[in-house]
C-alpha cells in the first residue's frame, strides 16, 4: 500500500477534535506531533517509525507515533477512522443549503490576540473546508485581557498578511478586519484612518454588558451609525453554556464560556438603525453564544437587515462551526440573498467600501 501522508492525517485528526469541541491538551497533542515532523526529512521519519524511537522527539507520544506508523503503512490512522465514524449530526435540507451557500467567515482570531493558532494554520483550514476568503478580526487595544492589538501592532499584522497571502493558493485570500471594541460612547475602539483602511470592521460590546437599557441602546445605535461598521457582532453578549469551549489560545478571556444574560436594549431600535445603515447583524455561531437568539433573528429579519453567518473562531477546527449559525439562522427563514458571506470576496469587500 502506498503511505499517506503522516502530517496531513495528524492536522486532520487535530481540527476534527477542536471541531467536536474536545479538551485543548488533546488537540494539541496532535498540533505538536505534525509540527515535530514538519521539521523532519521524510526519510528520518520513516526510519523512526520503523524502528520505534519516534516517540524520542519532543511533542510525539505513544498515541501519535501509532497513528504516524500507521499512515505510513498506507492505512488510515485507527483513530482517525473513529473520529470521522462519529462526527457530529446532520442539518436538515435549508441549512445544508445556507452552509453551501457560504463563501468566507466574516469573524475569526489568530494568536495575534486570544486565538490559539497562527493566521498561517487559521488560513490553511479555511481553504481545506472551501472557503474562498477568511476575514482575520483580531481584538482591539482597550481589551487587554484578549491581547487586543495597538494601532502599531495593527499594522504590522497587515504587513503580515500581505506575505501570506502571497504564499495562499491561488482563489483564496485573507481579509483584513478586526473585532474592534464598542466603547461607552459608542465610538470604536480604534483608529480612524485604520478602520477606513481594513476590508471589514466586526464591531461588539465586551464591557459594560449590564448598563442599564437606555445607555446600551444609545451606545449600540451610535455604533451602528458608524460607517466604518460594517458588522455587529454578537449583539446582545449572552452565554448560554458553561461547557468548555475547547480554545486552544493562551487567554480567550473575551470569550471564555459562562453562562451571561442577554443585555437589555430596545432591539427593534438597533435592527431598524442596522437596515437603514446597511450594517450586517452577525449570527455568531459559537456553541456557548448562540447570539443573538432565535426571536431576535427574526426581528432583524423582519426589520430588514442583512447578515452575516460567521463562527468568531479561536482555532483551526473551529472554523467549521458555521454550521451551528446555519441551523438557527434556516430556522428563521434567513434567506442566502441575506447574508453578506455568500457574496465573493469581492463583493463583500466592494459593499464595505461603499458604507465607509
Ligand atoms: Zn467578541
Ligand atoms: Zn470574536
Amino acid at each position: 500500500m502506498n503511505a499517506r501522508d503522516p502530517i496531513a492525517d495528524l492536522r486532520r485528526i487535530a481540527f476534527l477534535l477542536e471541531r467536536a469541541n474536545e479538551a485543548t491538551y488533546r488537540v494539541r497533542a496532535f498540533r505538536s506531533a505534525a509540527a515535530a515532523l514538519a521539521g523532519l526529512p521524510a526519510a528520518e521519519v520513516a526510519e523512526r517509525a520503523g524502528n520505534g524511537t519516534l516517540t524520542e522527539l519532543t511533542g510525539v507520544g505513544d498515541v501519535t507515533a501509532r497513528c504516524v506508523a500507521e499512515s505510513l503503512a498506507g492505512e488510515e490512522p485507527v483513530y482517525l477512522r473513529r473520529l470521522v465514524a462519529t462526527e457530529g449530526s446532520d442539518l436538515d435540507a435549508e441549512a445544508t443549503a445556507l452552509r453551501t451557500a457560504l463563501r468566507g467567515d466574516c469573524h475569526t482570531h489568530s494568536d495575534w490576540s486570544d486565538g490559539g493558532s497562527p493566521i498561517e494554520e487559521m488560513a490553511l483550514a479555511a481553504v481545506e473546508l472551501g472557503h474562498e476568503y477568511l476575514v482575520l478580526t483580531d481584538h482591539s487595544p482597550r481589551l487587554t485581557v484578549a491581547r487586543g492589538l495597538t494601532a502599531a501592532r495593527l499594522r504590522r499584522q497587515l504587513d503580515h498578511v500581505e506575505q501570506v497571502n502571497a504564499a495562499l493558493p491561488e482563489g483564496f485570500r485573507i481579509l483584513t478586519g478586526i473585532e474592534v471594541d464598542i466603547l461607552a460612547d459608542g465610538s470604536l475602539d480604534q483608529d480612524e484612518e485604520l478602520l477606513a483602511r481594513l476590508d471589514v470592521v466586526v464591531g461588539s460590546v465586551h464591557s459594560g454588558l449590564k448598563d442599564e437599557r437606555a445607555k446600551m441602546t444609545r451606545r449600540m445605535l451610535t455604533a451602528v451609525a458608524n460607517p466604518h461598521l460594517d458588522i455587529l457582532g454578537h449583539c446582545t453578549g449572552r452565554m448560554v453554556s458553561s461547557r468548555p469551549a475547547g480554545v486552544t489560545g493562551p487567554g480567550d478571556r473575551a470569550h471564555r464560556p459562562r453562562t451571561r444574560a442577554e443585555s437589555d436594549f430596545d432591539a427593534d431600535a438597533v435592527f431598524a438603525a442596522c437596515a437603514e445603515h446597511d450594517t450586517a447583524v452577525e449570527i455568531n455561531s459559537r456553541p456557548e453564544r448562540q447570539d443573538p437568539p432565535k426571536r431576535l433573528i427574526r426581528r432583524a429579519l423582519e426589520a430588514g437587515c442583512r447578515f452575516a453567518i460567521n463562527t468568531d473562531a479561536h482555532a483551526p477546527g473551529q472554523l467549521d462551526w458555521q454550521r451551528f449559525g446555519c441551523e438557527r439562522a434556516a430556522l428563521c427563514g434567513v434567506p442566502a440573498d441575506r447574508v453578506v458571506n455568500t457574496w465573493s470576496a469581492e463583493q463583500l469587500v466592494e459593499w464595505t467600501r461603499a458604507r465607509a
